[in-house]
Formats: structure tokens, C-alpha cells, sequence
């Protein structure tokens, strides 16, 4: 629509009409534009990424995100972190030994990988590609290297958030009270979030995750946005 926009404004004043009201029922309108409903609008698959310190929500809103959007696949990382509580093998995470995480990083299966809190975390790149391939999009939860690794990969298909917590001290009580963690990796999981949120500019957005519904709302609103982007 962009593009077409100026040429026929260029026309319409060639042929004497006015671009005014053209240009506003074009902005107001833009899918009579695409000569096709909006609602069968191809979209431009996304991977879209949620990064936040450990506890800060990501997997709460992701779980939430999904439910109102069935088309976006969500990306099962590999890892090689033992299962905490009631995860399971293929659906919150692949647990990978030390030696298949490697030969997995030898074989080229990972669009990007990290060392985080002394684990290894992997993206494959199939579930990238086969949702890309369908037109899906794709939501991968990552560390901040991770999403530095994936925004040079996918530079014009990524959109990056960050999910701070409102404070540190916020970030502890959640992670005690999720009561899946060690005391030393709490410890771990702290000191490390202070680095991580210094990296919170680098995204494209940044919510606070103070009010658990706002700040899904205000996610919400942001997929919406890139899903109708096109
Ligand atoms: P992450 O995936 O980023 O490590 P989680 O989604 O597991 O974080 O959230 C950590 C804990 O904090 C969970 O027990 C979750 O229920 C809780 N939590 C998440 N968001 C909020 C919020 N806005 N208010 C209160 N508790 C929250
Ligand atoms: P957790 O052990 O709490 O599930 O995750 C710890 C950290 O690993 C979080 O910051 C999370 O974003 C990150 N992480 C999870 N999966 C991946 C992944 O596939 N790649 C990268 N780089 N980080 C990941």
C-alpha cells in the first residue's frame, strides 16, 4: 500500500483530482488498498523475540501470548540445564546432554546458542524455518546474547522485547516464590540480571512486567501490531 500510495496520488493529480481526500481515506483505510479482505491478508511471518532476566515473566506471558495467537508457533529450546518442577522433555525445553548440545552445535541445528547461567541454551533453526516456510511466525525466548545472535540472522523478520521486572528486589521475592530454584542459583540468576537489563535498550520494546494483565495487554497490542504488519 505504501508503495502504491504515491503513484496514485501522482495519477490522481495528473488527471486533475485532488490527492487530499485520497490521502486520507487511504491512510484510514488501507485494506481496499490491497484489493483483498484485511482478514486474508498475507502477512510477513516474524520471529519474535521475549528476553528477561530469570523470573521476570517471559514464560508466563508467552504461555498467555499463545493461547490468543494460535498461528504463532512457540520455539521448544534445547538445553542442557536439568528439568525444575513439573517441566517436560519436548514441551518446556529439549534436555540435551552436554555431548548431544555439542554435536547438535557441530551439525549446524542452531540458529543461535548461549551459555547462560552456566547451561547451554539453543534455538533450533528448523522450527524457524519450517514456521517461515508456512508463513508463521515464531516466538523463541532467549538471553540477551541469543537475541544479539538473532537479530544479525534475521535482520527485517525480527522484533525484539524485553521484559523487565519493576526491581531487583521484586525479581527475588518471584523467583522465591516460584520455588524451583536453589538458593546459589537465585544468587546466580541476580547477579546476572543486573547485566542483563543494562542490554534492555538494544530491544525494539521494553514493558515492565509490574501488573501481570497490563503488561500482557500491552504486549498483546504489540503483536497485533506486527501481525497486521505488512
Ligand atoms: P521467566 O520465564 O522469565 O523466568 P516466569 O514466567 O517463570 O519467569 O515468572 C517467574 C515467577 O513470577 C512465576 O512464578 C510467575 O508466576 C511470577 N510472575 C510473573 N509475572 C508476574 C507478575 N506480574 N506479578 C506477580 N508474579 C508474576
Ligand atoms: P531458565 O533456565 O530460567 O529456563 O532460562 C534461563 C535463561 O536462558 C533465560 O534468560 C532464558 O531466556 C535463556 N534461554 C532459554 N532458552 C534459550 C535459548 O534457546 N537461547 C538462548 N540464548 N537463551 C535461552
Amino acid at each position: 500500500m505504501l508503495r502504491l500510495k504515491p503513484v496514485l496520488i501522482a495519477v490522481f493529480a495528473l488527471i486533475g483530482v485532488s490527492a487530499a481526500p485520497f490521502s486520507a481515506w487511504a491512510d484510514l483505510c488501507p485494506e481496499v488498498f490491497t484489493g483483498k479482505p484485511s482478514s486474508t491478508i498475507a502477512r510477513q511471518p516474524r520471529l519474535i523475540i521475549l528476553s528477561a532476566p530469570s523470573g521476570g515473566g517471559k514464560t508466563t506471558l508467552a504461555n498467555m501470548l499463545i493461547k490468543d495467537f494460535p498461528d504463532i508457533i512457540l520455539s521448544v529450546s534445547s538445553t542442557t540445564r536439568a528439568p525444575r518442577g513439573q517441566e517436560r522433555n519436548g514441551v518446556d525445553y529439549h534436555f540435551l546432554s552436554v555431548e548431544e548440545f555439542k554435536s547438535k552445535i557441530a551439525q549446524g541445528g542452531f540458529a543461535e546458542w548461549a551459555q547462560v547461567h552456566g547451561n547451554y541454551y539453543g534455538t533450533e533453526i528448523r522450527t524457524i524455518k519450517n514456521a517461515f516456510a508456512k508463513g508463521q511466525s515464531v516466538l523463541a525466548l532467549v538471553d540477551v546474547h541469543g537475541a544479539d545472535k538473532l537479530r544479525r540472522s534475521f535482520p527485517g523478520e525480527i522484533f525484539t522485547i524485553f521484559i523487565s521486572p519493576p526491581d531487583l528486589a521484586t525479581l527475588e521475592k518471584r523467583l522465591r516464590a516460584r520455588g524451583t530454584d536453589s538458593d546459589e542459583t537465585i544468587q546466580l540468576r541476580l547477579s546476572n540480571a543486573k547485566k542483563e537489563m543494562d542490554e534492555a535498550r538494544r530491544f525494539d520494546k521494553m514493558i515492565i512486567n509490574d501488573d501481570l494483565r497490563r503488561a500482557y495487554l500491552e504486549l498483546k497490542e504489540l503483536i497485533q501490531g506486527q501481525q497486521s504488519a505488512y
